[in-house]
């Protein structure tokens, strides 16, 4: 009787443990709506459920970075900062003051042009309500638009805004920081191949199994079309684009990326592609560079050896760092 019942337990158990080490390694992927965006994970693992216990990992530090980051949930951290740094200083945690600290070294590298302050004209716009703020408002409010008035004080754990009108925003470097710390989970767990990606910030680890992963970029106004496939590994790439969130108004294209000199719509580019070693840096980039236009743009990637850009003006025209030049023209076009 005994036996009977024990049996067919340990049987199952037999064939599971035999099946588990015979099981084949094996592309694992999930995809979920995060930070109002499409996160996606996909890796190369040995145990299927292990595989899929890091993609969750990995899903669950991205909710945790958009609970603390995200300007639309009432009770993040950085909405109480928007909410009272104007009036004093405001405790603020390791993590988001070095986040924050990083966003003020690439605006004094791109002489402003990235500007987490762009917030303070840039919440009047809502895409999916199709609002954009008056001029009168925009004239108000532009003088609160500058980098310059946060002050951070790292042995006090504090920000505070010196304009008591400054809102912050971290949406042009908020994804690639979490695609990176996607990427440390992977490293973490031991999976030697993979990709992290956050709406137009992605992350290859290694390589697609002795080949390179071939990362798209999107034909602006062809929501199918690819303009360019690059090879890639071990390499960051982020995307910025005036049609991710936009609407069209009297002839006028309202999109996300704001130029912090006047706090409209940059209307001279349609896209900025940035290549590095990681997604932090090379999301604030493609933001950067956007707002910096094809020549200024073109030039600070230039000079930072490390990275690489493609960019698509207001015509359509494709222009290529010069780290580009040895790359096989099947790889830069015809990709379609
Ligand atoms: P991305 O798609 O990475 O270029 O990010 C676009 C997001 O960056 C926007 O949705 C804004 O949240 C933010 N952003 C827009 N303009 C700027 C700017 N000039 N500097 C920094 N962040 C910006
Ligand atoms: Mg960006």
């Amino acid at each position: 009787m005994h036996l009977k019942q024990t049996f067919p337990g340990v049987f199952i158990f037999l064939v599971s443990t035999l099946w588990a080490s015979v099981a084949p390694a094996q592309w694992l992927n999930d995809e979920q709506a995060i930070m109002g965006t499409s996160v996606r994970v996909e890796l190369w693992s040995d145990n299927k459920t292990e595989g899929r216990l890091v993609i969750a990992q990995v899903m669950a530090e991205m909710r945790r970075i958009d609970r603390l980051m995200s300007p639309f949930k009432a009770d993040s951290a950085l909405t109480k900062i928007n909410n009272f740094a104007g009036s004093r200083p405001v405790k603020i945690g390791q993590e988001l003051m070095n986040l924050i600290d990083k966003s003020l070294s690439i605006s004094k590298k791109t002489k402003g042009a990235f500007d987490i302050t762009f917030a303070s004209a840039g919440f009047m716009y809502d895409f999916r309500q199709k609002k954009h703020p008056s001029k009168a408002s925009l004239k108000q409010l532009l003088p609160s638009i500058n980098y310059r008035h946060i002050q951070l004080n790292r042995s006090k754990q504090t920000i505070f805004f010196k304009d008591k009108n400054v809102k912050i925003d971290l949406g042009g470097i908020a994804k690639g920081y979490a695609v990176d710390l996607g990427i440390a989970i992977l490293k973490k767990n031991n999976i030697q191949y993979g990709i992290v990606t956050a709406g137009g910030d992605s992350r290859i680890l290694g390589d697609r199994k002795g080949r390179p992963w071939f990362v798209g970029i999107r034909d602006p106004r062809n929501r199918q079309g690819l303009v360019a496939k690059l090879p890639m590994r071990n390499e960051a790439i982020s995307t910025s684009g005036d049609y991710e969130r936009f609407f069209e108004e009297n002839g006028v294209r309202y999109h996300h990326i704001i130029s912090p000199k006047t706090g409209k719509s940059v209307g001279y580019m349609r896209s900025a592609t940035v290549l590095g070693p990681d997604a932090t840096t090379t999301d604030a980039l493609s933001t950067s560079v956007f707002v910096l236009g094809a020549r200024k743009g073109l030039n600070l990637i230039n000079n930072m050896p490390k990275f690489e850009a493609v960019i698509i003006d207001n015509q359509g025209t494709m222009m290529y760092s010069n780290g580009f030049e040895n790359l096989p023209p099947t790889d830069r076009s015809g990709a379609k």
